[in-house]
């Protein structure tokens, strides 16, 4: 089977367990997106996937994101196409990411958001952003502590004006990732934010029935990456 067919296959695939799973659920199959983490991706795999009416995609560089996307946003080939950007963000990035990226999913800290405001207020925009919670609490992890989501949503909310339609969790590698996404879930809820982006290609049946309106697939629509 040739790169492209095995893309649309995937993408066929994933889309019949993401049903079933919303079925199980009790959920509403249109509630649940489908993220396509194109990361490592080579430019023919992204084009297959855009080939079979994929839409909305993630990167988690700023740089590569570029690479891959800049001619393709420029062109407009695409008008529907929607990129997130679902790994750290450094503050000397941050005007690049709000010129291209449409969504930003690794809001995680003070400094951050200050600067995503100021950036987005001069080139006129207001990307929704979802907030980055370290729901294992690890040391090495982006994040915001669950105790801190309170202040810092206030924070984002109030002081910076940002449009924060959500929260976003890598759960740890070694826990049950379901634990995770409950604690999301009910964090989300407290604090009436209505998005959730959490599951991955090993996690995402688990992620929906937790109540992911957002899933993050690499893997499982690309095949393994490059690197
Ligand atoms: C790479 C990545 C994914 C996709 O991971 P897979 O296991 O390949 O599905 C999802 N979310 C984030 C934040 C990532 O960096």
């Amino acid at each position: 089977m040739s790169t492209s067919q095995s893309v649309s296959k995937n993408l066929e695939t994933t889309h019949q367990t993401i049903s079933k799973a919303a079925r199980q659920w009790n959920r509403v199959k249109n509630d649940i997106n489908l993220i396509a983490v194109s990361k490592h991706q080579t430019q023919e795999n992204i084009q297959a996937a855009l080939d079979s009416g994929q839409r909305l995609f993630g990167e988690n560089r700023v740089q590569e994101a570029y690479k891959h996307w800049e001619e393709i946003k420029n062109n407009n080939t695409y008008p529907d196409l929607k990129l997130h950007l679902i790994g750290p963000l450094q503050t000397n990035k941050v005007k690049e990411a709000v010129a291209l990226f449409d969504v930003i999913e690794t809001l995680d800290r003070e400094k951050l958001a200050r600067k995503l405001a100021g950036t987005m207020k001069e080139a006129n925009k207001s990307l929704p952003c979802f907030i980055q919670v370290n729901t294992g609490e690890e040391t090495q992890k982006a994040g915001i502590t669950p105790q801190d989501l309170t202040d810092f949503l206030d924070f984002c909310q109030n002081e910076c004006a940002l449009n924060i339609i959500g929260l976003m969790c890598i759960p740890p590698i070694d826990d049950p990732a379901a634990l995770h996404f409950a604690l999301l879930r009910n964090l989300a809820q407290k604090h009436n934010l209505p998005e959730l982006s959490m599951g991955m290609s090993n996690d995402y049946e688990d992620a929906i029935a937790n109540g992911a309106t957002y899933i993050r697939l690499g893997t499982s629509i690309f095949g393994q990456r490059n690197s």
